[in-house]
């Protein structure tokens, strides 16, 4: 994989905002790359520190490990901005420098029988769109970029669970064509109900993700249909400043006034092992990432419901509700 860390950027930035100490954040698949960084850095004689804590979204900014540390600056590789923070960050987000001949060719016989397609990338594609829009246009095709929608940064732009901007333009689309990873086209077929094609430009494969949709579904339905049995349940808080999807204190009070045992918990990140010991709690609730509850179903042996399924459990929004506007 080449990337492009947008050296010329960077030591643009550096240079105007002029910061003693940096904390650097680097996204899951570009952690390899510190050292390169770490050059750059050092280059302008900035002291800098990188972040061992997980990164998955721009929706992860360090502002408690800065202020812990003492630095002055924020340097985000990876992702676009997600959201607003007081403290000063610079986001850098790499471009994928790929050769996308072989996979544009491959999707030609799945999107022949769609007149107009709705397009969206990953952050680290934006610099191939035009590319794309021209390849697809050759072909007869009508290009409509998702709109920029929540926290999304660009017109076209893809964030895990963000796709009201995908949801704006379903009527005027047959069909999306999604590049990048499994990650954000498997949020896009909850999302929406036309066909989603996802280009895989990793494994150089293009897939219909149709039958994944099915398979999510079912397993969500079973989740929903735990959370109604549940006695004791645990609403999970994060501490990431991008991730606060819903009040604890209004799904706190319903599950009571369902007759349930619930508790608050935090942490500062969700994952198997840290739930693990709370044996009592029948089913969780999480208002951290909405993907965790659903890409991550097999690893939890709970029941983990994101808020909108809780409604559903509740009896306060119906299963065909969420279908509609969407299961994240
Ligand atoms: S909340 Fe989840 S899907 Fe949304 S940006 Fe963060 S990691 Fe990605």
């Amino acid at each position: 994989m080449v990337l492009d860390f947008e050296k010329e950027k960077l030591i643009r930035e550096l240079k105007k905002r002029k910061p003693n100490k940096v904390l650097v954040q680097l996204a899951e698949g570009i952690k390899q790359n510190a050292p390169e960084i770490s050059e750059v850095m050092e280059s302008l004689g900035i002291e800098c520190i990188f972040s061992g804590e997980t990164c998955w979204g721009g929706c992860s900014v360090a502002v408690q490990e800065a202020e812990a540390l003492g630095v002055d600056l924020i340097v985000h590789f990876g992702h676009a901005q997600f959201i607003e923070t007081d403290f000063p960050a610079l986001y850098i987000e790499v471009k994928d420098l790929l050769n996308l001949n072989p996979v544009l060719k491959k999707s030609v016989q799945h999107v022949k029988e769609f007149g107009t397609i709705g397009l969206s990338f990953s952050v680290q594609h934006k610099h191939d769109l035009e590319k794309i829009k021209k390849f697809y246009e050759d072909l007869g095709k009508k290009v409509i970029l998702s709109k920029k929608a929540g926290h999304v940064a660009y017109e076209g732009h893809i964030v895990g669970c963000q796709y009201e901007g995908l949801k704006a333009i379903e009527n005027e689309v047959d069909a999306f064509v999604i590049f990048g990873n499994q990650f954000h086209s498997m949020g896009a077929t909850l999302a929406v109900k036309k066909p989603v094609i996802l280009i895989d430009v990793y494994n150089d494969d293009v897939r219909n993700m149709k039958g994944l949709r099915d398979k999510i579904l079912k397993q969500r339905v079973i989740s929903i249909d735990r959370l109604r049995d549940a006695k004791n349940v645990g609403v999970i808080i994060e501490v990431k400043l991008g991730q606060k999807f819903g009040s604890p204190k209004k799904i706190l009070q319903k599950l009571r006034d369902a007759g349930k045992n619930a508790i608050l918990i935090t942490m500062s990140e969700l994952t198997p092992d840290k739930i693990m010991n709370f044996y009592s709690i029948d089913a969780f609730i999480e208002l951290a990432c909405p993907r965790i509850a659903i890409d991550d179903f097999a690893k939890y042996s709970k029941p983990i419901l994101t808020l909108k399924e809780a409604l559903v459990a509740l009896g306060e929004k119906s299963w065909d509700d969420i279908l509609e506007t969407g299961i994240i």
